[in-house]
């Protein structure tokens, strides 16, 4: 059927918004701006699709926009920003799942296509599953549910032949297309299994990155689909999605110095005991911290993914704004892996207001700290291990790290002795310009901020 015009255009407009919303969100000065333009995009579309002439089940489609607008809502208004990865997880699943839905239903009508219709339908299908089942077991892993890594024995193995059988029965599907249903349902059943059966082993740590390559999973999905559909806002949609996400996945994992066949197949485990660490870890009052950084010219403080759980990016600004006030040149380093999900630190800072010219990545900022006369590390530990450039076993080496040991000062706030996501010890709390300050992140700003304020 030939579409009118307004519902192709209204289609056109949608996708356009998609990448100008894409844009937009590249920086995190236009990243809220990004995402609205990307929601108005999503409303044409929808628009679009229901003013299709002689739409068939509008009360189911009125339905389905209800019940998923409503569940979209009351999560997104009251998920914790440290809830985030899980809640990308879970909505981009979703996005696999439903490219995999119109491809199942496609499939059950088995209405005349083309073979090359019929091959992305069935390759949209294989991966949408994929990336439906996955999130799901991602999902359930960040949220605390499943908490443990699960291999099989020969792992490897398995995911190899399970992803070979569903490539055949895909492939037996387009050839014989009309398939017999049971033909389809089996095609879909492994290709679930095999999503769960590759996510179940990847230990947590890892998972921001899975997601990451699951979303770009869904984007291509989305994009298959389209083209079965004839949908140009799905298809540009499903495209700019698999780019970025792919982008996403390669730059994560070079900031973990970790290919991504590494993260997927291997766990992440030290090779060996690891260097010799000597020294002691020293502490200091919330007084002294707060002296030090009041009479220091330059202060860089590192934010780390303690930070984001103890919700202290607000008291984090106020005491800054203070020390600046004070004459003291305060900037914020971010890693690119700080926290737990791309631009984590990125959206915490900017969320509670501070200053973007003072927020620096780390090939911007690492050549400063020499000239630092304090770093203050708010509950972050791999992101500045120093034992990443030097010990080949470290499950962290070759990870590029900010020069936080190369400051006159270090002050390390974090709670206890507890180690970062990588489970190694770190060499830089134990070195003679280190202090600890123990205690957790919110309050312990909140007590320099006093300790400050007191010294006028
Ligand atoms: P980290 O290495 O995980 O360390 C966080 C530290 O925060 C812990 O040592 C913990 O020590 C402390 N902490 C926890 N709760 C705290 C609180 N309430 N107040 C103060 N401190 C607290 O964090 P990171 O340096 O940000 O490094 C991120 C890690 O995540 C990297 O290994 C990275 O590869 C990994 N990762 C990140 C991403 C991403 O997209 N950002 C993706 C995948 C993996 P105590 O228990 O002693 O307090």
């Amino acid at each position: 059927m030939v579409l009118p015009l307004y519902v192709q255009g209204a289609w056109f407009i949608g996708a356009l918004l998609f990448i100008f919303g894409l844009k937009g969100m590249s920086s995190p000065v236009s990243a809220r701006e990004g995402i609205v333009w990307a929601g108005y995009g999503m409303v044409l579309a929808i628009a679009g699709t229901l003013l299709i002439p002689d739409l068939k089940n509008i009360g189911l489609i009125f339905a389905a926009l209800g019940v998923g607008g409503a569940a979209a809502w009351i999560s997104g208004k009251k998920v914790q920003m440290t809830d985030m990865p899980q809640m990308v997880a879970i909505y981009n699943g979703m996005g696999g799942g439903a490219a995999a839905a119109i491809a199942a239903i496609e499939f059950a009508r088995g209405e005349a296509h083309s073979p090359v219709t019929l091959t992305l339908g069935a390759l949209g299908a294989l991966i949408g599953s994929v990336s439906f089942s996955g999130s799901c077991i991602a999902f359930a892993k960040l949220q605390g549910l499943l908490d443990k890594p699960y291999r099989l024995p020969a792992q490897n193995t398995v995911n190899v032949v399970l992803a070979v059988i569903a490539v055949m029965l895909g492939a037996i599907m387009v050839i014989m297309a009309p398939a017999h249903p049971a033909l389809i349902l089996l095609f879909f059943a492994v290709a679930l299994v095999l999503g769960v059966i590759v996510t179940l082993p990847i230990g947590g740590a890892d998972m921001p990155v899975v997601i990451s390559l699951f979303n770009a999973f869904t984007g291509l999905a989305v994009g298959f689909e389209g083209y079965v559909q004839g949908n140009p806002a799905l298809i540009i949609a499903g495209i700019v999605v698999g780019a970025a996400g792919t982008l996403l996945t390669q730059l994560m994992a070079k900031a973990m110095n970790r290919p991504i066949s590494n993260i997927l197949f291997t766990p992440m485990v030290a090779s060996g005991p690891g260097e010799a660490i000597s020294g002691s870890m020293k502490e200091l009052s919330a007084l002294d911290a707060a002296a030090m950084m009041r009479y220091a010219s330059k202060v860089i403080i590192v934010p780390g993914y303690g930070m984001a759980v103890a919700h202290a990016q607000h008291k984090v600004w106020e005491m800054a704004a203070i020390l600046e006030e004070a004459g003291v040149e305060v900037k914020f380093a971010i890693h690119p892996v700080a926290g737990r999900m791309p631009g984590h630190m990125n959206v915490l800072l900017a969320e509670a207001g501070v200053p973007y010219d003072k927020i620096f990545d780390l090939e911007e900022i690492n050549g400063e700290f020499a000239q630092a006369d304090v770093a203050l590390i708010i509950g972050a530990n791999d992101v500045v291990n120093p034992s990443a450039r030097t010990d080949k076993s470290s499950p962290i080496y070759g990870m590029p790290i900010l020069n936080a040991d190369q400051a006159h000062n270090v002050i390390v706030i974090k709670r206890g002795k507890g180690t970062g996501y990588s489970g190694v010890e770190n060499a830089l709390f134990y070195t003679d310009n280190c202090r600890m300050l123990y205690g957790s992140a919110q309050p312990m700003a909140g007590e320099i901020i006093l300790q400050l304020k007191a010294m006028g």
